[in-house]
């Protein structure tokens, strides 16, 4: 563990014991200045301890939460687990142990990162040509129309949290809404499918783009490697993996939406296409 000096933890002790009996009191409704005392009667006293113990254990376990916290957003900013073990004062096994799941979490950030970079915007302008033309309220709508205007509100250091919350809302809105009658409204909600599938190919990590590996186009004997997830009503409501040209093909049908991408950039390239834009 990098060390603390012995002023500091001297410190951080007499911190910790201020907020126990900042509590206490809180607690107990005593006064500002009251706290354990030695003419006291020994049943306030023990009544003062006894909410004493009860504090300095809801502070450790609040820090352990923190400590929790603080563990993840390192590792997302790159921090691996020989690192978040020698700031905690444990081996890397340790580390993984107490906080698993933490490996790979700066990649996966920063893949999201390169993802809204590029195409953070047009997600944005998509969400809200889907808001503006939608011949419905449901309550996911009101859901993302709110995330929308917290994106527009937060921090960038913070928005990458919102930008993930509202990808799965627009996920939503876009396969799990009826589809609009509208052309218009029907395209802005075609292209959010599109924009959602290929955010979710870019973020996952590789293995879930290898797992696909041995599908083939479920349209007609093709053979040729699927692409893309689509929802098909004509497939009995379920979802179909498609070779770009049967996607294009399906896409024509206008109750047809993408579900899922299996490569980068292929459900947006297959949308553009398949409505005579490439
Ligand atoms: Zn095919």
């Amino acid at each position: 563990m990098r060390n603390l000096s012995d002023a500091q933890r001297a410190a951080v002790t007499t911190a910790i014991e201020q907020l126990a009996w900042t509590v206490v009191r809180e607690t107990l409704e005593l006064e500002p200045d009251d706290g354990p005392c030695s003419n006291l009667p020994d049943a306030d006293m023990r009544q003062m301890w006894l909410a004493a113990l009860t504090s300095l254990l809801a502070i450790r376990e609040s820090t352990e939460q923190l400590a929790a916290s603080a563990a993840l957003s390192a590792a997302q900013r790159g921090a691996d687990y020989p690192a978040i073990g020698d700031a905690a004062g444990m081996t890397r096994q340790g580390a993984r142990r107490k906080w698993p799941g933490l490996a790979g979490l700066s990649d996966e950030r920063q893949r999201k990162l390169t993802w809204w970079n590029r195409r953070g915007d047009q997600f944005a302008d998509c969400v809200r040509a889907v808001l503006t033309t939608a011949d419905l309220e449901s309550p996911r709508l009101t859901v993302l129309r709110e995330r929308l205007d917290e994106i527009e509100q937060t921090s960038p250091a913070q928005r990458i949290d919102v930008f993930d919350m509202a990808l799965v809302d627009a996920h939503a809105v876009a396969v799990g809404t009826p589809r609009p009658t509208e052309p218009t409204a029907a395209y802005a909600n075609g292209l959010l499918a599109a924009l959602t599938a290929d955010a979710y190919a870019a973020m996952n990590s590789h293995s879930f783009l290898v797992n696909r590996e041995g599908l083939a186009c479920e349209t007609d004997n093709c053979s040729s490697e699927p692409i893309v997830e689509l929802w098909r009503s004509d497939y009995g409501h379920r979802t179909i993996a498609a070779c770009r040209e049967h996607a294009i093909q399906a896409l024509a049908q206008p109750a047809t939406r993408i579900v899922a991408a299996y490569q980068p950039d292929a459900a947006l390239s297959v949308f553009a296409e398949a409505h005579g834009e490439d």
